[in-house]
This record gives C-alpha cells, sequence and structure tokens, in this order.
C-alpha cells in the first residue's frame, strides 16, 4: 500500500510547505518514523544518507512544538556546521507556514554572542554541535529544562568526532519526559549504548540498502591501471560533461595527491577530509555549492552525511573498502528524482571487491569502455560548434566581420587552415602522455617503445610545444607550468601578473590560492593563470580586467589561515 503524506495526519501548514518543497509521498523512513514520532515513541533508526532523515525527524518535531511559549522545547545534534546549516534550512523550509516559530543554529567558529543574544530572544528549535551547545549550556545561554524533544542526527559520526561526553552530559541535563529520536548510518555497540542509556523502548526503523539503491542512478565501472586513473577521470569527466562531480578515495593522502593533479591540469577542485578544521570544511563546501569548484575530492568519512543538489556524478577513485560506503558514495548523485552516474575505476586487484559490492547491492555494474582521445576532441568539437551557434544568434559581431578577409590577406592561409587553428586555440585539447591502451589493463604486452604517447596525431595533438602536458580540463587549462621552480617570468598577454605574500613555507598549493581568489574575488578558478610557489611569496596571473577585484577582494584576507598581502607584481 502506498502511503501518502496527507495520511500521515499532518497539519495543513505542514502539507502545504512539503508539497511544495516537491515531496509528493514519503520516503520509506519517513512513513514509518512519522506516525511513531507523533504518537510520542522513541525512534532509533539507521538509514543512509539521502534517505530523507531531516523531514523524518523534523515533520514531528514541528507539529509538536508549541509556537505560543517561546522557551526551547527542541534540541537536535549534529556532528558538524555544516549538517547543522542543513537540517536548519530544510525545517525552516518545512516550517514555511508555521508563523510564529523561530529556529535557532548554533556551532563552533561562530561569534558565540551573536548565538547567546538570540538564544535570549527566544528559540523553540535550536539546532547545533555537541561542542557549542555544551558551551552555551554552561554559559547558561541554553535551558534545556522546557525541551521535550530530543534529535541526534548521524550519531556515529558524532561519536567519531569524539563527542560521546558531550552527548552524554547533554542528554543528562534534559528532563526524563521527553521524545529521543537517534538516526545513525551505522548501528555500532556504542551507538546502541547511547539507546539503551537514553531511550525508552524506542520503534527500531532499518531502512534497507534495496530502498537505498536508487534506480536513478546509472552504474558504470572501468577497467583501468593504476596509474592510468588520473587520465581516465579527465576523460570521463570531459566525454561525459560532468559539472558537478565528487571524487572519493579511501584515504587523505589519496584525496591530496588526485586533488593535486586536477587542479594542475587546470580543473577547479576542492578537498575534504578529516584533518580540515571546520572553518576550512565550510569554505570548501561553499566553493562547491556555488559552482566555484566543480569537483570535490573527499574521503568517506569527511563526506558523511553532506547533501548538495545537483550533483551529476560520483567517481570511485579507489573501491571502498566496505560495501556500505559504496552505496553511502553513490547516494549522493541521482537526489530528488533527478538522475545520476556512478563511475567506478577498477585496478586489476580491486576486481575482487566489484563483485562484492555487486552481491551485496545486488545490482550488476555495467562496465564501461574508456573514452578515447578522439572520443574527447568529437565532444569538444560538438561543444565547439554549439558555441558558434549560440555566439553568432545572440548577434554582436560586426567588430569581427572583417576577420576572416584579414587573416586571409595577412596570412594568406586557406578558409580550413584558419578555421582549424582557431579551432584548436579555442578548444584547448592536448595531447596526452598516454596511449588510448595504455590505460586498460591488458594493454602494454607487445607493444614497442615507440608507439608510446598518442597513435592518432592529428591536428589537436600539441599545445605550444609542451610535450609534457596532458589530457587537459574542460574547465579551461591553464597558460602556464604549475610549480614553483622557475623564477618570476613576464606574464601572458592580457595578464597581469600579482604577488601574493605568502609561499612554500606557509603551505600553500596553487589551488589554495586558485580557491581564495576564485572564492573571495567570485571570478571562475579556470581564468586564473600561472602560478608560481616561492618559499616566502608566490606570483599569480590574473586576468587584466580582474586585477583590481582581485586585490580589493583580498586585502585583509587569508590563504590557508595566513593574513595575505596581494599587489600588482613590480
Ligand atoms: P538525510 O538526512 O537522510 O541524508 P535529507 O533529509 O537531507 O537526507 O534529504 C535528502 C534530500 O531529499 C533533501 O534534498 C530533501 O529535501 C529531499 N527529500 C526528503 N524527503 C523527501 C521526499 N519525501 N520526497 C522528495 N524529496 C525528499
Ligand atoms: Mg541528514
Amino acid at each position: 500500500m502506498e502511503v501518502l503524506f496527507d495520511s500521515l495526519g499532518l497539519s495543513e501548514e505542514i502539507l502545504k510547505a512539503v508539497t511544495e518543497m516537491g515531496f509528493t509521498k514519503p520516503s520509506p523512513i519517513q512513513a514509518e518514523a512519522i506516525p511513531s514520532l507523533l504518537e510520542g515513541r522513541d525512534v532509533l533508526g539507521q538509514a543512509q544518507t539521502g534517505t530523507g532523515k531531516t523531514a523524518a525527524f523534523g515533520i514531528p518535531a514541528l507539529e509538536k512544538v508549541d509556537i505560543s511559549d517561546k522557551r526551547t522545547q527542541v534540541l537536535m545534534l549534529c556532528p558538524t556546521r555544516e549538517l547543522a546549516v542543513q537540517v536548519t534550512e530544510e525545517l525552516r523550509r518545512i516550517a514555511k507556514y508555521k508563523k510564529g516559530l523561530k529556529l535557532e543554529t548554533v556551532y563552533g567558529g561562530d561569534s558565540i554572542e551573536r548565538q547567546i543574544r538570540s538564544l535570549k530572544i527566544g528559540a523553540q528549535i535550536v539546532v547545533g554541535t555537541p561542542g557549542r551547545v555544551m558551551d552555551l549550556i554552561e554559559r547558561k545561554a541554553l535551558k534545556l529544562d522546557f525541551v521535550n524533544y530530543v534529535v541526534l542526527d548521524e550519531a556515529d559520526e558524532m561519536l567519531d568526532m569524539g563527542f560521546r561526553e558531550d552527548i552524554d552530559t547533554i542528554l543528562e541535563s534534559v528532563p526524563d519526559e521527553r521524545q529521543t529520536v537517534l538516526f545513525s548510518a551505522t548501528m555500532s555497540k556504542p551507538i546502541m549504548g547511547i539507546a539503551q542509556k537514553f531511550q525508552e523502548d524506542p520503534v527500531q526503523i532499518k531502512i534497507t540498502r534495496k530502498e537505498v539503491t536508487n534506480e536513478n542512478i546509472e552504474q558504470t565501472y572501468f577497467e583501468v591501471k593504476q596509474r592510468g586513473k588520473i587520465e581516465v577521470t579527465c576523460r570521463v569527466l570531459d566525454a561525459y560533461d560532468l559539472k558537478q562531480v565528487i571524487i572519493f578515495c579511501n584515504t587523505k593522502r589519496k584525496v591530496d595527491e588526485v586533488t593535486e593533479e586536477l587542479s594542475s591540469k587546470g580543473y577547479s577542485v576542492e578537498s575534504l577530509h578529516g584533518d580540515l578544521r571546520q572553518t576550512q570544511r565550510n569554505q570548501v563546501m561553499a566553493k562547491f555549492r556555488s559552482g566555484a569548484a566543480n569537483i570535490l575530492v573527499a574521503t568517506d568519512v569527511a563526506a558523511r552525511g553532506i547533501d548538495v543538489s545537483g550533483i551529476d556524478a560520483v567517481i570511485n577513485f579507489d573501491l571502498p573498502l566496505d560495501e556500505e560506503y559504496y552505496v553511502h558514495r553513490i547516494g549522493r548523485t541521482g537526489r530528488a528524482g533527478l538522475t545520476g552516474k556512478a563511475l567506478t575505476l577498477v585496478a586489476k586487484d580491486e576486481k575482487y571487491r566489484l563483485r562484492q559490492i555487486e552481491t551485496y547491492t545486488k545490482v550488476k555494474i555495467d562496465k564501461g569502455v574508456i573514452p578515447t582521445f578522439e572520443d574527447i576532441v568529437g565532444v569538444r568539437k560538438a561543444r565547439f560548434i554549439s558555441q558558434v551557434e549560440e555566439a553568432v544568434s545572440t548577434g554582436d559581431l560586426d567588430l569581427y566581420e572583417d576577420m576572416l578577409g584579414m587573416l586571409h590577406h595577412t596570412t594568406g592561409f586557406t578558409t580550413e587552415q584558419i578555421v582549424a587553428a582557431l579551432v584548436k586555440i579555442n578548444m584547448g585539447v592536448q595531447k596526452s602522455e598516454f596511449a588510448d591502451n595504455d590505460l586498460a589493463w591488458d594493454a602494454d604486452r607487445d607493444r614497442r617503445p615507440s608507439e608510446r604517447g598518442f597513435e592518432k596525431r592529428g591536428r589537436f595533438e600539441d599545445r605550444g610545444g609542451r610535450g609534457e602536458e596532458r589530457g587537459s580540463g574542460r574547465f579551461g587549462d591553464r597558460g602556464g607550468d604549475r610549480g614553483g621552480d622557475r623564477g618570476p617570468k613576464r606574464n601572458e598577454p592580457g595578464m597581469v601578473r600579482l604577488f601574493v605574500s605568502v609561499g612554500r613555507k606557509d603551505r600553500v598549493q596553487p589551488r589554495d590560492i586558485v580557491g581564495a581568489i576564485a572564492g573571495e574575488a567570485g571570478i571562475p578558478g579556470r581564468v586564473i593563470g600561472s602560478i608560481d610557489i616561492f618559499d616566502a611569496y608566490s606570483f599569480v596571473d590574473v586576468p587584466e580586467r580582474d586585477a583590481r577585484k582581485v586585490v580589493e577582494a583580498m586585502s585583509g584576507n587569508t590563504i590557508k589561515g595566513k593574513m595575505v598581502n596581494i599587489e600588482v607584481a613590480r
């Protein structure tokens, strides 16, 4: 039998809001949890990211809260600021027609004074991280005496982050007469311990994997040599025209490596791993959400619970060690009725794990064909054609209409030659270090050394004679080499060279500079040119027209936590 929202006995205000949000029917966890919570039961739920937990615990909370009473009645604990903000935003949308409701989000890294002032005015629902909630309790700014509904969201993650004691203390300060909701992706012993200690006869809900393995996610794997993985990643990004992508790696080290490689190829990429401070995490996520970075490279734990809509694809750079993680990972795409792709790069020694995942998820993952260099050129050509169409149809070409004549006249080349040259300049396809047949598993037996490099040496082969560059990014390629082993040199035409007062000794990397400039000045990362990093300072090329904006935006700002001074280089 199909459950609809209007059969759950919700108020008009809530029904209207969720309908507007495009929720037609409750997700499995919502269908199970909402009625029990409305009845006043405790709930212990195991469910993965993307199953709709927020509304599952949020809707009953909103139904129960007494608007006429300003005191805090609901407390929701989340592992990170990011998740706390996400939960609050979702609740605000659901509570759109509930007038008089006040929600407050509290987390570290933001002014505690401001949070104290807001709490003084009164908030019926408080969403926060355990650490900051503790601080606010100690400062007597947050009173839990009237709380009758507590939520522990992503409880396993909170334990992983070392919040066990805080959680205990907080729950002990909430009156016993209350409902306790506990959601966790995994049900470990410590989680069961918390449930036993703080819940009363909870209704247990487990959303099985079948329900989480999304049908609208197209799953494909590629048999690829370990050392070909970066190249295949680039090709896949290009061939599928992916705009918002999460790449998962098993370790922090791999995250760093992949981030570095992609960023040196000109992709706009950010990384997320366990070592980042909260403020850094927030910056990274803000860039990814806003599209200032198209690619997020992350470990499983760091990306837990993050809900970004509109992710085209998840790439498994490594195969996850745990089948459950695979399900988690791919659940980031194909959200809210959209379709998504899950692309998995499988080295030979990972093949058995792929089989394990297939057995576990009961889904057959299709084998994909690695896009060839020609495929990539084809994709770029098609994209170029549509760009030309668009440019012609939007008009405003008067200034340039005499160009073909001028080119003919001054160079003596044929129209074909001129167009080919323009396309080459514009497409920026670079030859790859890898031969197509050097990427897949059983490639390099019987090959002569002379066959290294691209067999198909066409017009798009080379770019400016820098033979070592390969597989450029569709997010534009950088005009120069990355890295700091050369002296400062002349900037390229149309670009201005800026001096940046941080360098290698500040552990600054090109992507930090690109990230900071793109994020702060609001210019796309791809227009930023070469970067040279020296011990104590760096140089970066930016387009002439953006130079002032960059200097102004960066003044008083930090890169990698260090105050920077940026000025036009002399
Ligand atoms: P979780 O906390 O389990 O990871 P969220 O509560 O963040 O999941 O929900 C994931 C996404 O699904 C959100 O964008 C949310 O708005 C959407 N969503 C939740 N419930 C429904 C529903 N019943 N129908 C359609 N979309 C939903
Ligand atoms: Mg959530």
